[in-house]
């Protein structure tokens, strides 16, 4: 875990400012995901996107990773590469994004369904995307980080989903990654106490099948070690009063068809 920092107001709004740039290349993304598409291509729709919009993408070079977008297909957790796969009918695909501008990072993530998707994809869906809003709703002045970890847990865990432990969210600002480690599941109350200033990335990965994960020969994509589907949504979030301040959104994601379920 990186060092924690809090920013001043003027910095959560150029967080914001980069945040509303990941989620609107995101809706870009997903007006384009169909079958037949090929994950390289939405890599290059996002890169454009970004570049247009006066940013720059946060993955790339970042540890030498070489792309724009994470795109994890199926039983791909994070940490997918976009390449020659073309989309199927029935693949679910996380797309996560990161861009930065005046030195400020923002950071999201969605999982797409690619045309007609079974039953239970659609459930996997639904219950990451729903563990990943109560994660945030805890993510409020004065209580504890415990409370966001154990709110995506117990969630997740009533559908008995592996919630994946080794890959965890964080805190973002001047840096892509920065402390604390917001994990995805802890206990409620314990922790550190939840202050104003502190920005941080929430973001369930959540197996259909065992938590267990194995990293593929690339490097970098992580996958379920049992083969199922696994699902990845993300907002980053900035902590305040009463109620939290969400500086992404999944508003015009969700006006795509690929996010319909
Ligand atoms: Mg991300
Ligand atoms: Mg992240």
């Amino acid at each position: 875990m990186g060092a924690i920092y809090y920013k001043t107001e003027n910095e959560i709004q150029k967080i914001h400012q980069s945040s509303l740039n990941v989620s609107n290349t995101l809706a870009e993304v997903g007006k384009s995901i169909e079958p037949g598409i090929s994950t390289a291509e939405l890599d290059k729709i996002a890169e454009s996107y970004i570049i247009s919009q006066g940013a720059k993408p946060a993955f790339k070079g970042y540890k030498g990773f070489p792309f724009t977008l994470c795109i994890s297909v199926n039983a791909q957790v994070v940490h997918g590469m976009p390449g020659a796969y073309k989309l199927k009918e029935g693949d679910i695909v996380s797309v996560d994004c990161g861009a930065v501008k005046d030195d400020f990072y923002g950071d999201s993530a969605y999982t797409f369904a690619v045309g007609r998707i079974s039953e239970e994809a659609k459930q996997l869906l639904r219950v990451t995307k729903e563990s990943l809003k109560l994660g945030v709703e805890a993510a409020v002045e004065g209580g504890r980080l415990g409370d966001i970890c154990a709110s995506v847990q117990q969630y997740a865990e009533k559908y008995k989903y592996g919630i994946v432990r080794e890959l965890v969210g964080h805190g973002i600002g001047r840096s892509l990654h920065e402390g604390p480690d917001v994990p995805n599941y802890g206990k409620r109350g314990n922790g550190m106490k939840l202050m104003r200033g502190l920005v941080i990335a929430i973001e369930p990965m959540i197996n259909m099948g065992r938590k267990e994960v194995i990293q593929e020969d690339d490097g970098w994509t992580i996958t379920a070690k049992d083969g199922l589907p696994s699902a990845h949504f993300e907002h980053t979030v900035a902590i305040a009063k009463g109620k939290p301040e969400i500086l992404t959104t999944f508003e015009l994601i969700e006006q795509t068809k690929a996010a319909q379920l």
